[in-house]
């Protein structure tokens, strides 16, 4: 029993120290839940049966090629330093080479302890599991930079957690890299120049072979990041744990956790139950990742020859940042109200629709979508005042060939709501899959006007909103 996976692996190369070499552990009845055949395709890995995949993407059978091992890594949590993180539940199987020419990881999350698993059991149980498959495909519909999911796999065993014992589960996802800011604070803390060189040199051959000097792989880094959560804030993303371990230097949204589209728009919601303080809230995460990006470019001094000037050109950097992402913000929600290329007079316009939308507690994605076929009125208990908006934006249109289209294409119709997540984990846990065959299916299309989705598009019924999302680990 066994795949033929095109593997060309390039991590277990490097020193030692950067990981360490295992196994999962097998699990007792693997089942395929869903195996994503295009993603397959783009991979170049070949069709094989089901009972093969289960084998493969539970880690029961070691497809060969492959060199699986646990990562090694550090970060900040909620603003504390921990040194030594790591794949605490996760391996990363080997490497692909895509039909783009772009390396790819695979990596099994769920999979067993490791020497980085400190107290956790080294498994996922159902839930987080399909939410990432479901979440990380539809953000790639929208097109913005995420991992993918490649496999999703029933254990046959339960996992035990707060609410007792659940069905444990394998996701399988796709990564450009699991390189985060992390990983380089995990040798800039222990002053390992060696392993810090060495992880610069792997990154910019892998990411940014363009890149001259750590200054150059800086910005690039702190433009793919600016660029992410612009797309973040566009389409009303709150990750929920935008911890130093979970900032990806591929500008990938990575680790999807607590994660959640805001139905009802307001700049400080925070969904998610272990973020007490809303640090990742809604509009926050626009200065956290700034914060993140201060760190990255700590780790990047010591490979500097000048290290005095490194801290002042490095802090320039950073610094500039917040502008990036309200430029790119700006554009984007441009977009949104139907303008092509808007500039900076445009701003006001878009301020005012949210503050407007704020106090009326609009559904974020039906009032953008609604402003095509004039329905977005209704969201307004007084709509006076958006009237008064909207006759200044008309004006503004009549200077667009096409603001249809542009809006079109910016604002999504269907996005994976939490009350359907929820709902969708459910019939899961309950034997039916059929509602999050159905997610993935409507959600592939996020921006086409699917008669067949009008239950998706609606906004939760108050008994149906969903307070708080949880890590699930
Ligand atoms: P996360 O919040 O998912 O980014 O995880 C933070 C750290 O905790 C990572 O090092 C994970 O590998 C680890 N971790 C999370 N859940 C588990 C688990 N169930 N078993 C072992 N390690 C875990
Ligand atoms: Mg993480």
């Amino acid at each position: 029993m066994n795949m033929n996976i095109p593997f060309t692996n390039s991590y277990g190369a490097l020193p030692a120290r950067f990981f360490t070499r295992q196994t999962a552990v097998p699990v007792r009845a693997p089942r395929l839940i869903r195996f994503n055949e295009d993603l397959a395709a783009d991979l170049g890995i070949p069709h094989t049966d089901e009972a093969t995949l289960a084998q493969v993407f539970a880690g029961n059978a070691v497809p060969e090629g492959a060199d699986p091992l646990a990562q090694v890594y550090a970060g900040h949590q909620f603003g504390g330093f921990s040194p030594q993180l790591g794949d605490g539940r996760a391996l990363l199987l080997g490497e692909v080479v895509d039909r783009t020419g772009t390396r790819r990881d695979l990596q099994l999350k769920g999979s067993g302890p490791t020497p980085y698993s400190r107290m956790g059991d080294g498994r996922a149980w159902l839930g987080p599991v399909l939410r990432e498959y479901v979440v990380s495909e539809a953000m790639h519909a929208l097109s913005i930079p995420t991992t993918r999911a490649l496999a999703a796999v029933a254990t046959g065993e339960p996992v035990y957690r707060e609410a007792g014992g659940m069905p444990g589960a394998v996701l399988t996802r796709v990564a450009s890299s699991h390189i985060r800011v992390g990983t380089f604070q995990y040798f800039a803390a222990r002053r390992d120049l060696e392993g810090l060189r060495a992880l610069y040199d792997y990154t910019v051959a892998r990411h940014d072979p363009q890149a001259e000097s750590p200054a150059d792989l800086l910005d690039t880094v702190i433009r793919r990041q600016a660029r992410l959560v612009a797309q973040w804030l566009s389409v009303g993303f709150i990750h929920g744990v935008m911890n130093t371990d979970n900032t990806a230097i591929s500008g990938e949204t990575i680790d999807y956790g607590p994660c959640a589209f805001m139905d009802t728009y307001h700049p400080q919601t925070v969904y998610s139950s272990i973020d007490a303080h809303g640090r990742y809230g809604y509009d926050n995460q626009a200065r956290v990742i700034v914060w993140n990006m201060a760190q990255f470019a700590t780790t990047l001094v010591p490979l500097m020859p000048d290290q005095d000037a490194a801290v002042e050109d490095f802090t320039a950097k950073v610094h500039a940042m917040p502008d990036l992402i309200e430029t790119e913000r700006q554009r984007l929600f441009g977009r949104k109200i139907g303008i092509a290329e808007p500039t900076a007079d445009d701003a006001a316009l878009v301020d005012d629709l949210l503050n407007l939308m704020a106090e009326a507690r609009a559904d974020f994605t039906n009032t953008f979508r609604g402003l095509i076929d004039g329905s977005a009125r209704k969201a307004f208990a007084d709509p006076d005042a958006f009237d008064v908006w909207a006759d200044e934006w008309r004006a503004r249109l009549k200077l667009e060939d096409d603001p249809e289209a542009v809006m079109r294409a910016a604002n999504p119709a269907v996005i994976p709501r939490n009350h359907r997540i929820e709902q969708m984990i459910e019939a899961a846990v309950a034997g039916d899959y059929a509602p999050f065959e159905r997610l993935i299916e409507i959600l592939s299309q996020p921006f086409a006007d699917n008669p067949e989705a009008s239950d998706l598009k609606r906004p939760p019924q108050p008994a149906e909103v969903v307070q708080a999302t949880f890590c699930g680990t």
